[in-house]
């Protein structure tokens, strides 16, 4: 597994231990009393077995007493990857989920998200996102923000000071009728994505990009969708996006274009997917629009918690899969309640076996998938997977360090476990109590260094 060659770094640090991650043909891969070195541009150098510790070290040229070593209920694994949040929308998570999606838009979204005109309440709400879910071991994400240019360069560079690698998007809109204030004309929607590509390219953050992100097409004219598509392929940018999330805006969808085949005809037409789009939900897809994002390389990010407290649907995410469908996990804050990305992995577990009630012929997904798609899979969904997502030589190390003993947390432990049953304890009863320590591209972002006041 070691390979001198592939980096010519100095080592920054060593870790000796449990190790667990995935690959493409193995959901779960366990290395116990495994060496993993990190180099000091923060890229994964070798991992080895503990007991080539010598040889490595003389190889790789670091002191073996400076091995970090793990306990025996501690192990490392990849960073789990948000692949669809909006940051904005943070201040009422946990409440306003009694109405289904377009009432709820309306009724609470809109007036809550044209507030980010402020930059000092924006400030406020995505500082707080940036540190709670890099707290809860979100190593990427994949974030919406609001319409508003500044605030969204804001949360770039708050997530660039935090540490954290992000996706981020500034909202694309110029159709709401129920809170119009909350709108863009074309134009403005036109230079203004400009404008914000520009500046947050221009800041040359190492692990923050600009995503390309019209709402959904019931916010956009066809006019503002043949736009973006434009500005994303002319930059080669990422896209975001929403899709088929509940019944009755795919009816409206329908009627509002009626000369698309489909819900994901209309994304299609105008260039929106791309291998570099992820759509959130599409819960509602049928085999033929699945046919057409295997097609196009674009991904789904699923997200349960969000599609069970709107009532919007059950993603089939078997079928997915079956299809060769990029798939990650969302939690879709503020439509999901919890910020947590082990509470998207609990939903997708309920989810699929919710499937299985209705159809015991469904085959559930097992624990070790859906911890595949939280890392590995939603690092594929962004189109990141060549530098984030598993431990491989050569890509960046970002981890969390859990320690499913930790003193004061959720877990007791009554027997001595497995690797793979302290995994599944973490997965189903853990919480950021848990993780001890969240490294992004090598850098211990966890425990908080609080930036340098500007
Ligand atoms: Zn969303």
């Amino acid at each position: 597994m070691a390979n001198p060659d592939k980096s010519s770094a100095a080592i920054a640090y060593v870790y000796r231990g449990t190790f667990v991650h995935s690959t493409q043909q193995t959901a779960l891969q366990v290395q116990e009393d495994a060496l993993l070195g990190v180099d000091t541009e923060g890229k994964i150098a070798f991992i080895g077995e503990g007991k080539k510790l010598e040889a490595l070290s003389q190889v790789f040229q670091f002191s073996p007493s400076e091995v970090t070593q793990l306990t025996e209920h501690e192990f490392l694994m990849p960073g789990l990857v948000d692949t669809h949040i909006h940051a904005c929308q943070y201040s009422y998570a946990g409440t306003a989920l009694d109405l289904p999606l377009l009432q709820w838009l309306n009724t609470y979204t809109f007036p809550v998200e044209s507030r980010f005109k402020d930059l000092e309440f924006a400030r406020r709400v995505y500082t707080h996102v940036v540190k709670r879910t890099l707290t809860n071991g979100t190593t990427t994400a994949c974030y919406f923000a609001s319409i508003h240019t500044d605030a969204t360069l804001l949360l770039g560079q708050i997530a660039n000071d935090f540490g954290q690698r992000a996706l981020v998007g500034k909202v694309c809109m110029d159709r709401n009728d129920s809170v119009k204030h909350y709108r863009e004309s074309i134009q403005e929607s036109h230079d203004e994505t400009c404008r914000f590509i520009k500046e947050f390219l221009d800041k040359k953050y190492p692990l923050a990009k600009p995503v390309v992100t019209p709402r959904f097409a019931l916010s956009c004219s066809r006019e503002l969708l043949e736009q973006l598509g434009k500005i994303a392929k002319n930059n080669n940018l990422h896209i975001q996006s929403h899709i088929s999330e509940n019944k009755e805006e795919i009816q409206l969808v329908k009627e509002l274009f009626p000369e698309s085949e489909s819900y994901t005809d209309v994304y299609h037409k105008y260039n929106l997917l791309t291998d570099k789009t992820v759509m959130a939900h599409g819960c509602h897809l049928s085999d033929k629009e699945l046919a057409v994002f295997k097609e196009t390389g674009a991904s789904l990010s699923h997200c349960p918690n969000s599609n069970f407290s709107l009532c919007s649907g059950v993603l089939n995410v078997r079928n997915v899969l079956k299809h060769k469908v990029k798939l990650g996990l969302g939690t879709d804050v503020a439509g999901g309640y919890s910020s947590s990305m082990l509470d998207a992995v609990r939903r997708t577990l309920d989810a699929s076996k919710i499937l299985t009630i209705q159809d015991p012929k469904h085959e559930t997904l097992s624990f070790e998938e859906v911890f595949r798609l939280a890392t590995l899979g939603g690092s594929q969904a962004l189109s990141l997977d060549d530098q984030t997502g598993n431990f491989e030589v050569g890509k960046d190390f970002d981890a969390l360090r859990v320690n499913v003993a930790a003193p004061g947390g959720p877990i007791d432990l009554i027997h001595s476990e497995g690797p793979k049953t302290l995994l599944e304890k973490f997965l189903n009863l853990g919480d950021d109590r848990n993780i001890v320590e969240v490294f992004v591209a090598g850098k211990k972002v966890v425990p908080f260094t609080e930036p340098k006041a500007e």
